[in-house]
């Protein structure tokens, strides 16, 4: 499937909103929503929506429509057809096969145990792969999934919001997966393979991601593809001081008409000075509001920052 849906001239902004449908969408998707969708037609650029839903026992059936329903009803509009990863593994299995080729990846037979009993320490990202299995499989072992071997180099590049990020690949996270033992191909490749095939080049995205960023642009390299440029929203803290997440049921954005309530506070929560009185306008006016006024430099640079 052709998934380049922005093919105008180059220098032309192409976000995009990737949500996972584990649920309906919630305040702290619908910041991500809403920034991404400001600073993409700010520009004068594409806005794509990318339903992510490759990991199928996570996903709830009806999710994806009812996020679809609520950008909708928020007047945030998607140019180009919504794109499924469910759709879309011949492609990740193309990229698996380039970069196999290639000879940067190795089958490995650990279990999730075995991969924690032998990592050198487990960071915030989990346990950092020991490399069983980076020099081949021991006799006997049967392959269970498919890693990249990582070089011992820095990965560095400027964040809009976070400013410069540096990170150790082979310290923090290890050879990493592309393939899980399921079958299934990681989210690490999947969203790589799909913002290169969208020519999304300004990747808007909650700050959660920041620590994946790096792998990100590892994958990029070795698949050719140029990275595009990244900006991390700070995370919406809950009322339990959490990440505001799907299981905060309550906190779902309804898909009724007019939200401008959320998107005026969605806007709020990253920095921006929204006049009180269109609290009760439309939805539409909100919307044109921040893709008028949105000021980048404005965003709060916690990495978790209360919802209020
Ligand atoms: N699907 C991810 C999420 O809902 C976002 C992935 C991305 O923006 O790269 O958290």
């Amino acid at each position: 499937m052709n998934a380049m849906v922005c093919t105008q001239k180059s220098s032309l902004v192409v976000g995009r909103f990737a949500p996972s449908p584990s649920g309906p969408l919630h305040f702290g998707s619908l910041v991500a929503a809403v920034g991404s969708y400001c600073l993409a037609r700010q520009a004068g650029g594409c806005w794509l929506v990318r339903i992510e839903d490759l990991d199928a026992p996570r996903v709830v059936p009806g999710a994806a429509d009812d996020i679809l329903r609520t950008l909708e009803s928020c007047g945030l509009r998607w140019d180009g057809p919504v794109l499924y990863q469910s759709r879309r593994t011949d492609r990740y299995q193309a990229a698996l096969e380039r970069l196999q080729r290639a000879g940067l990846l190795f089958a490995c037979g650990c279990s999730r145990k075995e991969v924690l009993a032998s990592a050198p320490h487990v960071g915030e990202e989990g346990p950092v792969y020991g490399g069983a299995c980076r020099a081949g499989l021991a006799q006997g072992r049967r392959p269970r999934s498919l890693r990249i071997r990582v070089p011992q180099e820095q990965v560095c590049f400027v964040d809009g919001v976070f400013g410069t990020r540096e990170q150790r690949l082979e310290s923090v996270v290890g050879d990493f997966v592309l393939r899980r033992a399921d079958g299934l191909f990681a989210y690490q490749l999947a969203v790589v393979v799909d913002d290169a095939e969208s020519g999304v080049n300004q990747v808007v995205r909650g700050a959660d991601l920041l620590a994946s960023t790096p792998r990100q642009i590892f994958l990029q390299s070795c698949l050719g593809y140029s990275p595009p440029d990244y900006i991390h929203l700070p995370l919406a803290l809950a009322q339990d001081g959490e990440k505001i997440s799907k299981r905060h049921g309550a906190a779902a954005i309804a898909a009724a008409p007019g939200r401008a309530q959320d998107l005026w506070r969605a806007l709020r929560f990253l920095g921006q000075s929204v006049p009180e009185e269109l609290q009760n306008a439309a939805a539409a006016e909100v919307v044109a509001w921040g893709v008028e006024h949105f000021v980048l430099k404005q965003v709060p640079t916690g990495f978790r920052v209360a919802a209020g």
